[in-house]
């Protein structure tokens, strides 16, 4: 289980999380919602261990991602142990943020070679596997800037899942996409939620997608969780004035 305990963050006098509790279990799809600056964002970049915790703890089988520093300070990756837990985490982001001069395999194959330690054939014969699955067989040596901004989200996905991740993290995958272009990246998440049991945290506008693959959505406002439900509970029968307020607003 993926676990946060009182966990808080601050940039500077802002408080984005404030004493923030949940866990998520093994194989869960969990939907972040609420309103922008609401903090869910962080949670997935606390996750990743990008951002440092200002107080708290997140624990993944209760293995603690940080650690307290001698000036207060969590920094992440102090341990063997601690590093062992975040190469089974990933993250896709909105951005994409896929190396610009290598090929679209080359940015598969980086992390399987330098972090984990494969063969380079290994790696290889694994990508050209994940970029099929993602609908992208054809593109391994073309480099990222030749391809649409959904077939480079693709390859973000297949990047990612390269390490074979437990936790996934998903960042508004389809926010800077075209709008023709967001159902071929939500199929290949579909197909993931359907075909494995990786656990996921999605941050998302897309509620009909929400919807389908979560198991569960946390409604986010200033730094709390104000409702956490089932998404046919969440989407037809909110329970919070905040929560209706919200999802009229986006629906
Ligand atoms: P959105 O839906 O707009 O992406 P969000 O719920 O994901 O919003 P976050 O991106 O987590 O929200 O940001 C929460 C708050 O923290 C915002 O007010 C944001 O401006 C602030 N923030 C995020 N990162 C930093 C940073 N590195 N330095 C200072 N403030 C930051």
């Amino acid at each position: 289980a993926l676990t946060f305990e009182n966990v808080v963050k601050k940039f500077g006098d802002l408080t984005v999380l404030n004493d923030l509790n949940f866990q998520v279990e093994r194989g869960q799809r969990v939907t972040l919602i609420g309103p922008s600056g609401s903090g869910k964002t962080t949670i997935l970049r606390l996750v990743m261990t990008l951002e440092s915790l200002t107080d708290g703890y997140i624990h993944v089988d209760g293995v603690p991602l940080t650690h307290l520093e001698r000036n207060g300070r969590r920094v992440a990756r102090r341990h063997k142990e601690v590093a062992q837990l975040t190469r089974r985490i990933g993250m896709v982001f909105q951005q994409f943020n896929l190396f610009p001069n290598m090929t679209v395999i080359e940015n598969i194959i980086e992390a399987p070679v330098h972090v984990l330690g494969k063969s380079r054939d290994e790696a290889r014969n694994r990508g050209m596997e994940l970029l099929d699955q993602v609908g992208l067989g054809d593109k391994a040596d073309q480099h990222p800037s030749r391809l649409s901004g959904g077939q480079q989200q693709r390859v973000a996905i297949a990047r990612a899942l390269a390490m074979d991740p437990e936790i996934l993290l998903l960042d508004e995958v389809t926010s800077a996409l075209d709008p023709e272009l967001v159902g071929d990246v939500l199929q290949v998440l579909r197909d993931l939620a359907e075909t494995t049991d990786i656990t996921m945290l999605i941050v998302t506008h897309e509620m009909q997608f929400a919807q389908d693959v979560s198991d569960r959505v946390l409604m986010f406002d200033s730094g709390h969780i104000i409702e956490d439900a089932k998404p046919d509970a969440m989407f037809s029968n909110p329970t919070h004035e905040r929560t209706k307020e919200f999802l009229r607003a986006i629906l």
